[in-house]
């Protein structure tokens, strides 16, 4: 989980505010150094922590909060606004031109995933209408041409290259070129990485820059670096500037030293995140949800909106239609597991929920994304009538799904249970709503 350890110790610290009646300008400094410890533990950088704490200190001692009922609810409020505020407050998106297409060009290093994120890139705003175009500029990684058409094939993105042999400049312009032709109303460059910055490098990209007028260049840095992650920000800002950066492998940091400092180092704001190596794994970064779940307030916006990408309003309202008719049947136990399973893996899922990222007893269960598939497997084991009906599961049907699904009678069993019990919790919730509407009593 991103900031694991920090969320950890800064839900503790703050817990033991919470739940004092009157605070003491001792308190809040005791407080604040242990806030202080854990912002460096988790690699933020010496100056932004340093910053932030006094500034936490300074309104935390004011007489609003030492006076108010909840003085350490009050504390909280503070440190969860200050952590937005370091963040850079609003989610900053990206300028679409009133003159398409809009040029986005993507440095950085080579491993920040700058190919894999072109390709996301291109597949979220997809969703949102635009036609993108992927242009291959890193005519230098082997193979780095071959990844973008594979990632652009899987996503049905264009993908435009002129082997390895071009200058990069120029095909950037006959890119550009070709998306005009084609209407495609945005452009995403991949350019070339290297292993540490370097002048040719630098030198290159500027020339791009200078031919193509991007309208944003974005700078792709793993976050797993931490600080040496906000060093390549910054120089890449300084020697090329940058409009915005996109972290990457937020999935796999557990420290987020480098989400925290980015945006105070730079002062350039963080416009995506990368949690995941799956192509839809690319998030907008909001700063004030981020700050939510550090702060074990979980991040129900983000769940609302995943649920609603993921779903599909017709099947829903089918199935409330099937629920209301009681004939919920295993066919649509299917779609809805489907469904779930398309919100993405359950653990992550559990972290958006308020207060059960910080329950001790959630993190040791595993999150079973397998037993989903287990169901699946149960489920399309079964024949059309047996989906539909069933009752007419008996010893040797079991038996038979058990060993055409590659699981254990048992396990067949239990799921029949479950599909009952739902049944069954649904047929009450049908009854209640059909007395309610007729004013009667539910008994
Ligand atoms: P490039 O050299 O900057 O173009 O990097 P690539 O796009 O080839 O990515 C390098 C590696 O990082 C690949 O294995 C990607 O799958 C992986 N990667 C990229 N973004 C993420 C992310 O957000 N999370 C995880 N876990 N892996 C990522």
């Amino acid at each position: 989980m991103i900031f694991e350890g920090l969320a950890e110790k800064l839900q503790s610290t703050l817990g033991k505010l919470k739940g004092k009646g009157k605070l003491n300008e001792k308190d809040v400094k005791d407080a604040m150094r242990e806030v202080k410890l854990a912002l460096l533990e988790a690699d933020v950088n010496f100056k932004v922590v340093k910053d932030f704490v006094n500034k936490v200190k300074e309104r935390a001692v004011g007489q609003e909060v030492m006076e108010s009922l909840t003085p350490g609810q009050h504390v909280i409020k503070i440190v969860n606004e200050e952590l937005t505020a370091l963040m850079g407050n609003v989610q900053s998106k990206i300028s679409f031109s009133s003159k398409p297409p809009t040029i986005i060009m993507l440095v950085g290093l080579q491993g920040a995933g700058k190919t894999t994120t072109g390709g996301k890139l291109g597949g979220l705003l997809k969703k949102q209408g635009k036609k993108p175009l992927l242009v291959a500029c890193d005519i230098y990684r082997p193979a780095a041409i071959k990844q973008l058409q594979v990632v652009g094939e899987k996503l049905d993105i264009p993908v435009f290259s002129m082997g390895d042999k071009e200058d990069p400049v120029n095909i950037a312009k006959a890119g550009i070129s070709h998306a005009v032709k084609n209407n495609n109303d945005l452009v995403i460059i991949d350019t070339a990485g290297r292993l540490h910055i370097d002048e040719v490098l630098m030198d290159e990209l500027k020339n791009i820059k200078a031919e193509v007028k991007p309208h944003e260049i974005l700078l792709v840095v793993d976050s797993m670096t931490g600080q040496d992650a906000v060093n390549v920000a910054q120089s890449f800002n300084e020697a090329l500037g940058i409009d915005g950066v996109i972290l990457t492998k937020l999935d796999g940091d557990t420290r987020g030293g480098a989400a925290l400092s980015v945006r105070s180092v730079t002062n350039k704001p963080i416009k995506f995140i990368g949690m995941g190596e799956k192509l839809e794994d690319l998030e907008p970064f909001h700063p004030d949800r981020m700050a939510s779940r550090i702060l074990g307030m979980g991040d129900v916006l983000s769940l609302i909106e995943k649920a609603e990408q993921a779903i599909d309003i017709k099947k829903a309202k089918e199935l409330e239609a099937k629920i209301k008719k009681q004939e919920f049947d295993f066919e649509d136990f299917l779609t809805q597991m489907e469904q779930i399973k398309s919100l993405g893996p359950l653990n992550k899922i559990i972290e958006m929920i308020p207060g059960i990222s910080g329950a001790k007893e959630l993190k040791n269960i595993d999150f079973d994304d397998k037993e989903i598939v287990r169901i699946q497997a149960i489920i399309q084991s079964m024949t059309k009538k047996e989906r539909k009906d069933p009752s007419i599961l008996n010893a040797s049907r079991r038996r038979r799904i058990a060993k055409g699904s590659g699981t254990t009678v048992q396990e067949v069993n239990r799921l029949v249970k479950q599909f009952e019990q739902t049944r069954k919790m649904m047929k009450q919730f049908g009854d209640l709503e059909k007395s309610m509407k007729k004013g009667g009593k539910f008994k």
